[in-house]
């Protein structure tokens, strides 16, 4: 997976993605990050990027061009053609695990990160492929969203994480939240491990964590669940548990 990222704070990113489980995929080259400066591509005397906008109103528009050159610059280097371009902005679709899914299928990723009052629509128009939002909020700049971003794409990348299961069986597989976990001591500050945990059964390790799956889903997001992928036992547990 190669991530390409237009910013006009690439050491942000860099800083920000190149330590713990990301860093060492970079290391490995699992992963490859390109950042680019948008400021690189003003063309002005004072590499001047944003300008006042049209109509009036407060701060500061960033001007097409910078953006537009920046981009033809990374895909000149891309092998496929088309990459998909993800404009990190609060008017886009929500970012989900579907989502991240969907985009670590890719080979190539652009981000697109705005800043003060965002970006000159036509350049948007010209080159952007995907609005996301990280949800209904406004942040100072994209780049702490494309962090987020690359940052659930890049562990569902094979080799990235070092148990290729411990990405399957986690919060949203199956639009349920994770269950509860526990490690060592056996009791803390007077709460014990629940003790199926210590059957070393794992048929009933397995129920028991599903259960609590469904149970945490219920309380905390019920409405994942309208999606949510149950067995009839499963549905039964649900039902009963409600009543
Ligand atoms: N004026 C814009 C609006 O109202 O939609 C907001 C601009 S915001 C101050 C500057 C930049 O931060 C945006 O161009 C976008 O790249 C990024 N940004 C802000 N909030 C975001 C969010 N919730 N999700 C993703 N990116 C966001």
């Amino acid at each position: 997976m190669n991530f390409h990222v237009l910013t006009l704070f690439p050491e942000m990113i860099e800083q920000g993605l190149n330590t713990s489980i990301i860093g060492r995929a970079l290391e490995k080259e699992l992963l490859t990050l390109q950042t680019v400066n948008i400021r690189d591509f003003a063309e002005n005397k004072h590499n001047r990027v944003d300008d006042y906008p049209y109509g009036g109103g407060a701060g500061m528009v960033m001007a097409p061009g910078p953006v537009y050159r920046a981009f033809q610059h990374v895909k000149d280097q891309i092998i496929s053609k088309k990459p998909r371009v993800i404009y990190l902005t609060p008017q886009g679709q929500v970012f989900n695990q579907n989502l991240a899914e969907e985009f670590a299928k890719e080979e190539d990723l652009v981000f697109l990160c705005g800043h003060y009052e965002g970006i000159d629509e036509r350049a948007l128009e010209l080159i952007v492929t995907d609005n996301v939002s990280l949800g209904d909020y406004v942040l100072t700049g994209g780049e702490l969203a494309a962090m987020v971003v690359i940052d659930a794409i890049s562990r569902l990348v094979p080799g990235v994480l070092n148990n290729d299961t411990s990405a399957e069986f986690e919060s949203f597989q199956d639009n349920l939240l994770e269950y509860p976990q526990y490690t060592r001591p056996e009791e803390f500050m007077g709460k014990k491990v629940p003790e199926v945990l210590l059957s070393g059964h794992h048929a009933k390790i397995d129920a028991w964590r599903r259960e609590q799956s469904i149970i945490r889903t219920v309380n905390q997001r019920p409405d994942l669940l309208e999606k949510a992928v149950l067995n009839k036992k499963e549905k039964k547990f649900l039902e009963e548990y409600r009543n």
